[in-house]
């Protein structure tokens, strides 16, 4: 039996396309199929960006000064202009880098005045992993919260950005779990807070998010249940065609995920009958 690597990241979107998800989980199938990994999109670019910035600004919380937001800014736009230097899909609402720098300003400020003194980082983007045996896989979960924060007790929080709010409580829930395996204390809370991409014309809104502490973890082991079940299936049978697919998924299309039109994934070969050969 060998260990399957598994980021607590993969978690929140799991259910959306499982056959998606287990080519990052299963290094067997990466080998055997020959995917093309489709460009970053834009949106996780920016992401990356206003994580650098944010915490480059929260290491700041140990020593006696602020940082700047000018410096904060810079840290994020350098890691964007360095990634998008590579191929990046860039969508209607970033078609290009000034538009990307304009809202990572956005983002950065809005960061800085609403949330930033108000936090007291304890480990910034620490990693944690923990073993897990689970129907016949062995399960090697990892992954690095963004923030462990000291409020009343001590909480977890995560940093994301995005057009439009999604829910990931399952990833939180895997932080928490991981959380008390290393440090053996239960975090009190589990917070996200969302910072939207805009428009030129728009304001940040941020949302501040408190996730059900146990509602999370019972999701998350439920997950790692499920990719397990998954595992043992794959094991058995050998034919990816097992694995459920999501032809649903917004996600469904060649421009972002890897196994579209390819063997592992048949949803795209269908065919269309003319009414002259049915
Ligand atoms: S092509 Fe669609 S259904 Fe198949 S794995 Fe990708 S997202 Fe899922």
């Amino acid at each position: 039996m060998s260990e399957i690597k598994v980021r607590s990241s993969y978690l929140s979107h799991f259910f959306d396309c499982p056959k998606r998800t287990l080519v990052k989980i299963f290094p067997e199938i990466k080998e055997e199929y020959n995917f093309i990994e489709p460009p970053r999109s834009i949106g996780s670019v920016i992401g990356s960006g206003v994580h650098k910035g944010i915490a480059y600004a929260l290491n700041y919380k140990d020593s006696q000064y602020e940082p700047k937001i000018s410096d904060i800014i810079e840290c994020s736009v350098n890691e964007v202009e360095e990634i998008v230097k590579n191929k990046v899909l860039w969508d209607a609402i970033t078609p290009n880098i000034n538009a990307g720098t304009g809202q990572i300003e956005k983002i950065d400020h809005t960061f800085y005045n609403q949330s930033y003194r108000k936090l007291n980082p304890l480990r910034i983007e620490h990693s944690y992993s923990g073993k897990i045996s689970l129907n016949s896989a062995k399960i090697n979960l990892s992954g690095t919260p963004d923030l462990i924060n000291k409020g009343k007790g001590v909480d977890i929080i995560d940093f994301k950005t995005g057009v439009a709010l999604a829910n990931y409580q399952s990833q939180l829930g895997a932080y928490s779990l991981l959380y008390q395996t290393n440090e053996k204390v239960k975090p009190e809370k589990l917070m996200l807070e969302f910072y939207p991409r805009v428009r030129k014309t728009k304001e940040v809104e941020p949302s501040f998010i408190e996730y059900d502490r146990i509602f999370s973890e019972k999701n998350a082991y439920g997950t790692l249940i499920e990719i397990s079940r998954l595992y043992d299936l794959f094991t058995a049978e050998k034919d990816p065609d097992y694995i459920p697919a999501n032809p649903q998924s917004k996600l469904c299309s060649p421009k972002y995920c890897p196994c579209f039109g390819t063997d592992f994934c048949k949803v795209s070969k269908i065919k269309r009958i003319n009414e002259s050969n049915r």
